[in-house]
């Protein structure tokens, strides 16, 4: 495989535009829109330059990585060659349909078609193409240069020969492929995203305020970032959209999405990328600032 195209150049896009250009792969980044392909080279650009500052690639590494990477808007164009699509689109069924059936058509027979999708259904994906023994969830982790796991979503019709090709791949990229079933969320977001909505549902009825919350979570619990942040970090409209996915998947209230976070998608403070989730992010600040809303001491009671 040499050639990737990789559909949505948001938050996911483009760490994993830039993971395979490092590796030597041609990548297409394709994003419907314009403004968010030229925020993604600007984000890559940077996330290179801090490789080179830290020592971990050389200027010539970062350059030719660069080179490697060709964005566009036009689908057709950017696909027509690939042997390996990933898709990182928004976590929408509806947007992820229509984007399998389009790529079943414009790229050839041969070309394996991945999504990065957080929780929607690798079967169900497959079934609007005629190819679903060349459909596989390829699930890497934010942010993807850093993040040494690949969950690999075998659907229902996926092959053992593209399973094990993705295997191969994922370790090209220096990455750690696990192989997992087909279940809504997988093993990653089966688990966390009821520990984040945990985490809202508290504050929001007042057992502690957000960083008491991710206070003893990180410090209690080993770890890294406490699960409020961790949210703001994925986007609280992918959290909602991942738990509406359980939800629906298992059929099993558990998964009911807190009122809080719907509240806050509504209003478009969807974490770091609008600037402002449960911390504000619009300062720029290394340290982490609570947003406005959040600020007040709690006391409450049940
Ligand atoms: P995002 O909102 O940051 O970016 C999505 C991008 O997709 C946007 O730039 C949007 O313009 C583009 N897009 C929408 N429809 C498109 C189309 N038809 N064609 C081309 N581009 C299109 O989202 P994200 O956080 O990068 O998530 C992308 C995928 O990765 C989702 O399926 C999500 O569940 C999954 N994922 C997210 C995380 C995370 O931490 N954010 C982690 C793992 C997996």
């Amino acid at each position: 495989m040499k050639n990737i195209t990789v559909i949505g150049s948001g938050t996911m896009g483009n760490g994993i535009a830039h993971t395979f250009a490092q590796c030597g792969y041609l990548v297409n980044l394709v994003d419907v829109n314009e403004v968010a392909l030229q925020k993604a080279i600007a984000t890559i650009t940077k996330n290179l330059d801090r490789q080179v500052q830290k020592g971990i690639i050389s200027e010539e590494a970062k350059a030719a990585t660069l080179k490697n990477i060709s964005i566009g808007t036009d689908l057709t164009k950017m696909a027509a060659n690939a042997d390996l699509v990933v898709e990182a689109a928004s976590e929408n069924t509806d947007i992820k349909f229509k984007l399998f059936k389009q790529l079943d058509e414009i790229c050839p027979p041969s070309t394996i078609l991945a999504s990065n999708t957080s929780s929607i259904s690798i079967t169900q994906i497959a079934a609007v193409t005629k190819r679903a023994d060349k459909v596989i969830g390829m699930h890497f982790m934010n942010p993807v240069p850093v993040m040494k796991l690949v969950e690999v979503i075998r659907g229902y019709s996926t092959s053992d020969e593209v399973c094990d090709l993705i295997m191969d791949t994922s370790k090209k990229l220096n990455k750690v492929p696990v192989e997992v079933n087909d279940f809504p969320g997988f093993v990653a977001n089966k688990i966390l995203m009821p520990m984040i909505n945990e985490a809202i549902i508290s504050l929001n009825e007042g057992v502690a305020g957000v960083e008491e919350i991710d206070t003893v979570m990180k410090l209690g619990m080993a770890h890294p970032m406490g699960p409020l942040q961790l949210a703001d970090f994925i986007g609280l409209d992918v959290c909602l959209n991942i738990l509406r996915v359980l939800q629906d998947g298992f059929g099993n209230p558990k998964y009911a999405p807190s009122p809080l976070l719907v509240n806050m998608v509504t209003a478009g403070h969807l974490g770091v990328k609008s600037g402002q989730g449960f911390y504000d992010y619009s300062g720029g600040s290394k340290d982490l600032v609570l947003a406005d809303r959040f600020r007040k001491k709690i006391n409450a009671t049940l």
